[in-house]
């Protein structure tokens, strides 16, 4: 029998949302959580909400792998877009993750994370290769898997999907100033949020693959927090719910 798989949701409408899509699962508490254990298209699965921010999601992968012995983790949510063409309702596949509030400067390189000798942590090259085809299969259907509604409302007429760095911090990015300051330290950087490279340093000390997908919801500018539950229940929770049924079948 193959290991369970670990699917973090980093907010509640999205876990909601897989919840939907698992028909028999059975709830077990540990660390203050809620893990959902249960089956998605046939495929053992665990599934938990990370919480905000590094140490939350780096305890909830921690269990994950510890007590339930999943040997992968995808984490889907959603994420400021930084790359100059990375726009709203673009969904943007890691291939790797830095701590952008990592900074043990003079001892260590600003952004290496202390006694790894590395500031970055890659994803699994497979398993975010097939999470991009999958989401490239959504998105090309976008008005079938949000309505035609939620397309108009947030004018989402060409989303793509982008694969390269999202950088994770303990803060939510909500000026342009900041949004400049972070291209600027980390110029090749697609995209910011809150969580992301906690779990990938856990999944590194583990071994356990890891796979990432976010949903742009805000440019991490003066506007990023417009609108930002009714972004994530009408397309955010959709869109991960749709890629990780697509990438599981
Ligand atoms: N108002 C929300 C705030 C959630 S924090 C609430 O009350 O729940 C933002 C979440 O979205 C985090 O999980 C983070 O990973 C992600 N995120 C989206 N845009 C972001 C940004 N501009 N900066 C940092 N994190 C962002």
């Amino acid at each position: 029998m193959s290991a369970p798989i670990g699917v973090v949701s980093a907010m509640r409408p999205e876990l909601a949302a897989v919840l939907d899509a698992m028909p028999d699962e059975q709830r077990e508490r540990e660390a203050g959580r809620d893990f959902w254990v249960g089956h998605w298209r046939g495929l053992e699965v665990v599934a938990v909400l990370s919480r905000i921010g590094k140490v939350a999601a780096a305890t909830t992968a921690t269990v994950l792998i510890e007590r339930f012995r999943v040997d992968r983790i995808v984490f889907t949510g959603v994420a400021g877009g930084l790359g100059a063409d990375v726009r709203v309702g673009d969904v943007v596949v890691a291939n790797s993750f830095v701590q952008h509030d990592m900074d043990a400067s003079p001892l260590f390189p600003r952004h290496e994370v202390p006694l790894y000798g590395r500031a970055r942590f890659e994803t699994d090259a497979a398993l975010s290769a097939s999470l991009a085809a999958a989401a490239t299969q959504v998105l090309a259907q976008t008005a079938d898997t949000l309505g035609a509604d939620a397309v108009a409302e947030f004018g989402l007429t060409a989303p793509r999907v982008h694969q390269g760095l999202i950088a994770s911090g303990d803060r939510f990015v909500a000026s342009q100033t900041e949004s400049d300051a972070l291209r600027l330290a980390l110029p090749e950087v697609l995209a910011v949020e809150m969580e992301g490279a906690a779990v990938a340093q856990v999944c590194h000390d583990y071994g356990v693959q890891f796979a990432a997908l976010r949903t742009i919801s805000d440019r991490a500018d003066d506007a990023a927090h417009v609108d930002f539950t009714r972004f994530i229940d009408r397309v955010a929770s959709r869109y991960s719910v749709a890629v990780l049924d697509a990438w599981l079948s």
